[in-house]
């Protein structure tokens, strides 16, 4: 069953306000210029009920609905929200309530998939965090859940078998690799060898992941590549082939579309990458 609230609402000293406006600038970011923003949202509160008389659609950057959920401020988020209007849903005031209902960021889905022992963890990441820097993309709970939940799984159960600074322990996870290259690569290295492994062996790992795209960037060299017929392009996602590995396809290689029949040909140069990486 999924459990959003709590990574929206984890506790009545802060709230999640990432995904709003889901129009807005997806490089903004909740600390960018904090006391505008901390401004921003004390009018909203303020101003609310004559916003809703004016009624006004949102144009981009922000949201005349979102505001601070409480006197004391600690809390920000929808103020247009159905549960603050006895079942009434405000937000197609501003234009974009398909938008705002349907807004579900990646971190939340795997923070759903994670059983309460593991989301408990996770929280206790954050206990002394205030809205903004909960908020916040820096934020390494949400560093953390931007990896695929396996991955974010097995980082649980050595953290909390280590018991060590989590941000010391694991913060190369963000501050040297990137989920989107080595959703695959990484979580096989940890999953096989462990996460100290990994984390001691980053510059061989990093040397031999660079070969591999290096490598599936040449498959474009091949001049059977592009030809149609049974060779026909698709999305990258949609090969036979791990998910995590076509985002190193894409993201790394830059290989957005490939012949179907190349399947194999990926697969078999990315374990023997892994054979390598493991063998060290
Ligand atoms: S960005 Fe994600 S965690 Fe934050 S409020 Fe939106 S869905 Fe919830
Ligand atoms: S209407 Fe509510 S959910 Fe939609 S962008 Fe504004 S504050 Fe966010």
């Amino acid at each position: 069953m999924l459990n959003l609230a709590s990574l929206c609402f984890p506790d009545d000293q802060k709230s999640c306000f990432y995904c709003c406006p889901p129009i807005r600038d997806p490089e903004a970011d909740p600390l960018d210029n904090i006391e505008e923003r901390r401004a921003m949202l004390r009018r909203n509160r303020k101003a609310i009920n004559d916003n809703i008389t004016l009624g006004q659609e949102i144009s981009g950057e922000s949201c005349w609905g979102l505001g601070f959920l409480d006197d004391e401020e600690k809390q920000a988020g929808c103020l247009l929200h159905p549960l603050r209007h006895n079942g009434k849903d405000l937000r197609n005031l501003t234009g974009y309530q398909f938008k705002c209902a349907n807004a579900l960021c990646r971190e939340a889905m795997v923070f759903a998939e994670l059983n309460p022992d593991e989301q408990n963890f996770c929280l206790s990441l954050c206990l002394d965090m205030d809205s903004f820097a909960y908020s916040s993309r820096s934020n390494p709970l949400m560093r953390l859940l931007a990896w695929e939940t396996m991955m974010v799984q097995l980082i649980i159960i050595d953290a909390q078998e280590n018991r060590k600074p989590f941000l010391a322990e694991y913060g190369f996870l963000w501050q040297t690799l990137d989920f989107r290259l080595d959703g695959y690569l990484a979580f096989e290295t940890a999953r096989k060898k462990g996460i100290d492994f990994l984390r001691h062996n980053l510059d061989h790992y990093i040397s031999l992941r660079n070969a591999l795209i290096d490598e599936l960037k040449k498959l474009t060299d091949d001049p059977s590549f592009r030809t149609s017929g049974d060779r026909a392009l698709i999305p990258a996602h949609r090969l036979e082939i791990p998910f995590a590995l076509s985002r190193l396809l894409k993201f790394g290689a830059g290989l957005w579309e490939l012949p179907a029949t190349e399947a194999e040909l990926i697969l078999n140069k990315t374990e023997e990458t892994l054979e390598k990486i493991l063998l060290y």
